[in-house]
Order: structure tokens, then sequence, then C-alpha cells
């Protein structure tokens, strides 16, 4: 997203040559932003404000805990992303069944199959904490894997008068239709961590399998290229919310991409910023097309010198 005219330059990420690349934080509560520089949040995981309640937390509960995000960012972009339970991010009053395989059984979007009460419930809290709000306010769906499920997304927020409705690309049938995704969405945010999770078939949290893990691996690349040039093509933007978007140089590599914003722990930040404005962004193409050509990590990896 272009920054709005009003905001502080200093914070805006942009390259040397002055191509813009929101610079966003990853956060789970309002507590993160106290003495933050973003242009933003990109990715708000609000699995964490409720992962120790034992019942579902209400409307009020949640459209409270939304507005003390939107507070703090007056006039900035919001992306909520809609619950993520399940897998390596339980909820107590979500673990209905026991799965033999949670990361591939029902997590993120896939609740709303048992439980749509619980999604039409955050949305409609969503919704309430934005009436309220000068944040742009943004929602999101993670794990999801078809078109029609982006749809059925989009329609239920819009219905509840969020109109900025984006997916993450998690999963790579996902990252495979993109283009088609972004034909029922307004924007896309690619999270790595599960993306390489499902892409290489390794855990995420296996530091046994970290090499299969790193974002380098030119596969995972391939697929972020393949979502940035569909939003390229259509002009709707294509964010990185995953671990990957913190480092300097996979940023870089991201910019060449087409990718318009990167979301990442706060601190993290000031290092990103820095690279990007030390590239313009044919230098920052051509990095990433060295990178998608690199047959290893570390070679592609090589592609970025000067980070
Ligand atoms: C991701 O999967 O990359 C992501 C950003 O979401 P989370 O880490 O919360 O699963
Ligand atoms: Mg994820």
């Amino acid at each position: 997203a272009v920054p709005a005219p009003d905001e502080p330059a200093d914070l805006r990420g942009r390259t040397a040559d002055g191509h813009p690349v929101a610079l966003l934080a990853n956060i789970g509560r309002a507590a993160e932003l106290s003495g933050v520089a973003v242009e933003g949040v990109g990715l708000f995981r609000t699995e964490l404000l409720f992962q120790h309640h034992i019942d579902p937390p209400t409307d009020a509960e949640q459209a409270a805990a939304y507005a003390e995000v939107f507070a703090a960012m007056p006039d900035r972009q919001v992306v909520v992303r809609t619950l993520d339970a399940g897998s390596d991010k339980p909820l107590p009053f979500l673990r209905e069944h026991d799965e033999p395989n949670p990361a591939l059984g029902i997590r993120g979007l896939r609740m709303a199959r048992r439980r749509a009460d619980i999604l039409r419930t955050q949305i409609a809290a969503i919704a309430a904490a934005a009436r309220e709000s000068t944040a742009r306010v943004c929602v999101m769906a993670p794990m999801v894997t078809t078109v029609s499920e982006a749809a059925q997304f989009a329609a239920l927020c819009r219905d509840a008068g969020l109109p900025t409705v984006g997916v993450m690309i998690e999963v790579p049938a996902a990252a495979v239709r993109s283009a088609e995704i972004l034909q029922v969405v307004d924007f896309l945010s690619v999270g790595t961590n599960d993306l390489s999770q499902y892409t290489f078939a390794a855990d995420r949290r296996s530091g046994e399998l970290a090499d299969l893990l790193d974002p380098w691996q030119p596969a995972l690349l391939s697929l972020i290229a393949l979502c940035a040039a569909a939003g390229v093509a259509v002009g709707r933007p294509v964010g990185v919310c995953g671990e990957a978007a913190a480092d300097p140089a996979f940023a870089v590599v991201l910019a060449g991409l087409g990718v318009t914003s990167l979301s990442m722990s706060p601190p993290a930040v000031g290092a990103v910023r820095a690279a990007l404005a030390a590239y313009t962004l044919d230098e920052c193409r051509a990095a990433a097309q060295k990178a998608l050509a690199a047959s290893d990590p570390a070679a592609a990896r090589a592609a970025v010198t000067r980070c």
C-alpha cells in the first residue's frame, strides 16, 4: 500500500530511488507497539490475545482488544488476521477433537467448517472496533487453500462492513492459484513460516530440518515470485509477513520480486529499512533474478552482497 501523504517520511520503506515498500509490524497485542516507528501493522495475530481463555471471548471483549491496537495506529493500516487456532497455536476453547496430524487438519480458516459462529463473532467485533477508529483496518484469513474459501471469507467480511479483505498465502495450492485468488480479494500476504513448512513437508519447529526451512530455498522463492507477479499484474498489494521478511538481504530480493510490503517483528524494521535504502529498484530486481536462478540457498544469498 502507498503510504498516506501525512505519514512522516522517515518511517517509510523506500529503495535508493524512492520506490515505496511499506514496512509494517507483526504483533500479538497493543503493548508491542509502544515506542515503535512503523507505517502500520501488517499482521495482528489475534489468537495470541485469547490463548489462555477457556471460553470463547465475547464480542465486547474482542472489540475492546482490537480497539486498543487501532487506537495506537491512527490513520495507519492495521491488518487483522482472524483466529489462527490449531496446530502450533492451540486455543483451549477450540480444542474439540484430537487430530493425529494437526498441522494438516482443522486449523486457521478451516476452523470455520466446524465453528462458523466463532468466525462471524470475530468479524463483527473487528467491524465494530473499526467503525470507532481512524485506523485503516484490513482483515485477512490464515491457512486459505482454495479460491472458493477466499471468496467465502471475503463475502463474510464485506457483508459485515469490512471492505478491504485479503488472505494469507501459506499453502502451496494457494500460491499456485494466487492470480485467481486475487480476483476475489484485495490483497495477499505471504506467510513464509507456514509456506515453507507445507512446501518442504518439514515441520516448522524442527531444528533438524532447518536447511529445508531456509527461506532462501529456490522453491520457496519461486512460489513467492508467482504471488508477487500475480499482484503486479492486477495492481493489487502482495506483502510478506513471515519471519523471512526480517532478513535485510531477503527483503531486497522481495522488493525486486514486486512485493509491496514487509511485515516483521518491530525490532527488525530498522535494518530492513537501511538495506532497502541501499539499492535501487533495478538493483533489487537484478538481485531477485539472480536469487531465483540460484541452485541452492547459499548461491541465492550470494546474489545480494551489500547487506
Ligand atoms: C507464517 O506462517 O508465516 C505467518 C506469518 O503466520 P504464523 O507464523 O502466525 O503462523
Ligand atoms: Mg502461519
